[in-house]
């Protein structure tokens, strides 16, 4: 039962309305991790935890905790190309390739067939080239084709024909295309992009092939701009004076105007993620202030942590997991409330990761709100229970499903089901009091954690990339029980930096890696394991 103190439904609507409304409104602009909408955001959560009595646990005396990441690079108003007389224009004619350095490159041109130096393959495109000081023309199609049984397959990728001319002396590359059966490269900007050394352009179409001569001058200029931006997640403790922590958290980010992830075509507009996840954080809150008031809760303290930048990859969360601010052996389990608004009439509520600890069977013996418990078992999933489950935290994800608005402008709050946010609101409420004398929880690794933002891959790793990792390589964050990667004997920390004969510099390039690869292929791979080279063979 449920101590009499807890505040009234009806005032417990109230709240949960004002908040979403509040957060979901048209001033914050979508609250994209590292602008203004997503301050305002976090210093309305600071404000509400602050209203509850909260200990600060952010940032020395502060509930925020600010962190940085790397925002989307774009292009600014200066690129430039000219070849011979010919001033290009951007996008028509031709395009910044995404790993290109920024700046300006000024010389000759200077043609180097494919710009595959590859002679035990017999292919020496610079043998008795001098490229010091030049801006090299190379075709981005390989003397066999682009195709997956290429002999030049490791060669096909053109940052690294890139940074293969940088190093040989060159200050620019122009690629361009003669052969209409090879793809025109993407031009699409991302932070996890690597960049390499020396300004790289594509020519578009065939249109300017002709521009392709030895000795022709050339003037490239790359203006493109990438900035670290800040965000900040925000932390409060309720402070029973007890050894054990449970995390409650929801993530206050979406997708702002439109950021990756949207699902939206069309006329830019903001995206307002009532649902995503506003709903979340006024559960959250309204959990701070209950739990204050129930003398069954006080077998725990309580961590309220509203994450920033889940949307752009469970930045917050990971943050928060790798730079704790209290002892993370403390904690004894974690709950995330990510899309709580949209009960329907199913009455359904999906709580992931109950495969996490043995303890979680519990759920299915609460029976508060009449609701529907689906389940399934994965501590891997894409919200924030994800980074405390790669910590071996017991966490779970509570969610009350997708629906057509899911990344859309019109993820708004008149279509929030606030009743149903109360249930599952007295359902968690239940849910801990249950647990209250169960002590810290036992944390149980889960078979099934393949991350399911990966489906245009034959092949799996078996492994959670860490997203916020912008060394060279990809860094494992999290291995999968009884997946290739494991079965290889990588690690948590591991850095693969070769796969197959496919070098990693970077996310990207992993995943390029990855698509080579057919079901039941075996190949070697590289990582780098507390600085020292492993090498190791991978059967997918
Ligand atoms: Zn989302």
């Amino acid at each position: 039962m449920l101590s009499a103190q807890l505040q009234s439904d009806a005032d417990a609507l109230d709240q949960m309305r004002y908040d979403v409304k509040y957060l979901s409104s048209d001033l914050l602009e979508g609250r994209e991790a590292g602008t203004p909408g997503e301050k305002l955001a976090a210093d309305y959560v600071a404000a509400k935890f602050g209203n509850v009595g909260l200990m600060p646990y952010g940032d020395s005396a502060s509930y925020l905790q600010a962190f940085t990441f790397q925002a989307e690079p774009f292009l600014g108003p200066a690129n430039s190309l000219q070849i011979g007389r010919s001033q290009l224009k951007l996008e028509e004619a031709y395009g910044v390739l995404p790993f290109s350095a920024p700046g300006l490159a000024r010389g000759k041109l200077l043609k180097a067939g494919f710009g595959i130096d590859a002679p035990a393959l017999g292919r020496a495109d610079y043998s008795g080239l001098d490229v010091q000081g030049r801006v090299v023309a190379l075709l981005i199609g390989s003397p066999d084709g682009i195709h997956p049984h290429s002999k030049f397959l490791a060669h096909h990728d053109l940052q690294l024909r890139a940074e293969k001319a940088a190093e040989l002396g060159a200050i620019g590359v122009v690629f361009y295309n003669d052969d209409k059966d090879t793809e025109e490269p993407s031009f699409h900007l991302s932070a996890k992009t690597k960049t390499c050394s020396i300004p790289v352009v594509y020519l578009k179409g065939d249109r300017h092939i002709d521009l392709a001569i030895d000795n022709n001058p050339v003037v490239i200029n790359v203006d493109m701009q990438r900035q670290q931006r800040t965000a900040y997640n925000v932390v409060g403790l309720l402070d029973h004076g007890k050894d054990n922590v449970v995390v409650i958290g929801a993530h206050f980010d979406h997708l702002g105007w439109g950021d990756e992830g949207s699902l939206h075509r069309g006329e830019k507009a903001i995206h307002n993620g009532a649902d995503d996840n506003a709903s979340g954080v006024a559960v959250m809150l309204q959990l701070a202030r209950d739990l204050l008031e129930m003398d069954q809760s006080r077998a725990n303290d309580y961590l309220f942590i509203a994450f920033s930048g889940e949307e752009k990859g469970l930045f917050g969360s990971n943050h928060w997991t790798k730079h704790p601010t209290l002892p993370i052996e403390q904690l004894n389990y974690m709950i995330n409330l990510d899309m709580v608004g949209r009960l329907d009439t199913t009455n359904v509520i999906g709580i992931n990761g109950v495969g996490t600890s043995p303890t979680w069977a519990e759920v299915d013996r609460v029976l508060v709100g009449n609701l529907n418990v689906k389940t399934t078992s994965s501590g891997i999933g894409p919200s924030d229970h994800t980074s405390f489950y790669l910590k071996n935290v017991p966490a779970i994800h509570f969610f009350t499903g997708t629906h057509g608005d899911y990344h859309k402008p019109s993820d708004d709050e008149e279509k929030i089901n606030y009743d149903g946010m109360l249930r599952v609101t007295r359902y968690i409420e239940s849910l801990i009091t249950t647990l209250n004398d169960d002590g810290k929880l036992v944390f149980t690794r889960t078979a099934d954690a393949d991350t399911a933002n990966t489906p245009r891959f034959k092949v799996t790793l078996g492994v959670v990339p860490d997203y916020l990792y912008d060394g060279k390589g990809m860094r494992i964050d999290g291995v999968t029980d009884g997946k290739p990667a494991s079965k290889a004997g990588l690690q948590v920390g591991d850095i693969v930096v070769k796969l197959g004969d496919i070098e990693v510099t970077d996310m990207m390039a992993y995943m390029k890696a990855l698509s080579a690869f057919e079901k039941g292929a075996t190949a070697p791979i590289t990582v780098i394991r507390e600085g020292k080279e492993v090498n190791a063979e991978v059967t997918f």
